[in-house]
């Protein structure tokens, strides 16, 4: 402080006081001036933000808005949220708002994956084996980057990606680079590396002693699950993935790992922190234990009876069949759609499906995308319409059904307020579901995403 008022007295010693005051007005008029031009500017940014608001008026032939067909309606969209809905007559339309025509179309919510996982591509190019032990981490992420991308351009806006198989929490790292705009790619609800007992899971190596990577996290007990849960959580986990049953030991047949009490406390304490639990079961008994656990989503659901479809129904748990899944790995062991007898697996998928139908249970849409392509996510759409469900109901499972189970509040309809998640397809879908796979537009979050 000291030198400087030295400094101004030894200053103003050199001029003549009248003249130094005249500086000084100066120089406070150019300081007030530069503050009034930077108030200016900043009342000019601020005004804009309030009133630049993006509007993208939507015409399409029809909506569906996730739970009904309506022709003649217009979608508004104000910034990334859906602004207002309804008949073209209803909808103010700000002059300011771009026209988008889409004539011939279906404008629908943008499509949830139920059953992805992106860190995965399809067997038949590499086993799974081999990609989780030979594929490095880089590539790993390098081919999930693409997933992503040609899972948000098929018109599916989230995934519920159930597991990494092999590839850590990198998911959430996945996710992360999406929403910071890194890459384009789906809102994710991530799984992490999914919760598997000891000795059950693979990849399974011909050395026994041999220590490898697995494509989950071993856990076991009440404290070993507990802590297995909470650390995945801790580690970014949405949903809480658990492989009841699993393929095993020597005659590699599927039976049951977790006890129901492991799993009661595994479901009680993911409930508890707000996320969901989906378990793979492919058991009767595993799938009667992850009944009375009370978890969210059975995925696969093999061993269902029409008991246990009916426990189903009445707890509220709704199946996730992966019946694209069954149906590929049947075609790389050698089946041929169309010429060969359906194999006993299909058979049984198309069995299971009926029942479970049959019981009211909620069914989401979920393929297994991974198992085959991604980007062809649609694949399970088209087959569950094959396997008798109606085609309007389809599009209710991949929209307004997967956002209620997955507890996604404003996301799965076209509803005023909801997040602008979006996509139009040529046709009506409702007629005939191919139609979901003639993506002409997709929206994510307000933004129109193309190749
Ligand atoms: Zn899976």
């Amino acid at each position: 402080m000291h030198p400087i008022k030295k400094n101004q007295s030894t200053y103003r010693g050199y001029l003549n006081p009248y003249v130094v005051n005249i500086i000084f007005m100066l120089m406070k008029s150019i300081r007030l001036i530069i503050i009034a031009v930077l108030l200016t500017y900043a009342g000019h940014v601020i005004a804009q933000r309030k009133t630049d608001s993006t509007y993208i008026l939507f015409k399409p032939d029809r909506v569906f808005d996730g739970q009904q067909m309506h022709t003649g309606w217009w979608v508004l969209v104000k910034d990334n949220h859906i602004e207002a809905v309804g008949d073209a007559a209803s909808i103010t339309v700000p002059a300011t708002a771009k026209i988008i025509e889409l004539k011939g179309s279906t404008l629908m919510p943008g499509m949830i994956e139920g059953h992805s996982h992106l860190f995965l591509h399809p067997y038949n190019e590499v086993s799974w084996d081999d990609q989780v032990l030979t594929e490095s981490r880089a590539e790993r992420t390098a081919r999930a980057v693409t997933h992503a991308k040609a899972t948000l351009l098929a018109g599916f806006t989230t995934v519920r990606d159930l597991g990494t198989e092999g590839a850590g929490y990198d998911d959430v790292g996945l996710k992360t680079a999406i929403e910071k705009g890194v890459i384009p790619g789906p809102r994710m609800l991530c799984a992490t590396r999914a919760i598997v007992a000891t000795g059950s899971y693979g990849p399974k190596v011909l050395v026994s002693e041999a220590d490898v990577i697995k494509g989950g996290e071993e856990a076991d007990g009440i404290d070993g699950i507990t802590h297995a849960v909470r650390s995945q959580i801790g580690h970014g986990a949405d949903v809480v993935k658990i492989y009841v049953d699993y393929r095993w030991g020597l005659d590699n047949t599927a039976a049951p790992t977790f006890t129901e009490d492991e799993l009661k406390v595994a479901v009680q304490v993911a409930k508890s922190s707000g996320r969901i639990v989906a378990v793979h079961s492919g058991t009767e008994e595993g799938m009667r234990r992850a009944i009375a656990a009370g978890v969210t989503t059975i995925e696969h659901g093999d061993g269902g009876t029409p008991e246990l479809f009916r426990l189903m129904k009445d707890k509220g748990i709704a199946l996730c069949p992966t019946l694209a899944a069954t149906e590929a790995i049947s075609t790389y062991h050698g089946w041929k759609k169309g010429i060969d007898a359906d194999p006993a697996a299909v058979k049984h998928k198309h069995y299971i499906f009926t029942e479970a139908m049959k019981a009211g249970v909620t069914i989401c849409m979920g393929g297994d995308v991974g198992v085959f392509p991604h980007g062809d996510n649609a694949r399970e759409m088209l087959l569950m319409v094959d396997y008798g469900m109606k085609p309007i109901d389809v599009l209710r499972s991949a929209t307004s059904t997967n956002a209620a189970v997955f507890g996604l509040k404003d996301l799965g309809n076209i509803k005023t307020g909801y997040l602008a998640d979006l996509v139009a397809v040529t046709g009506n879908p409702a007629e005939d579901i191919k139609a979901v796979k003639q993506v002409k537009l997709v929206m994510k979050d307000g933004i129109i995403y193309s190749e």
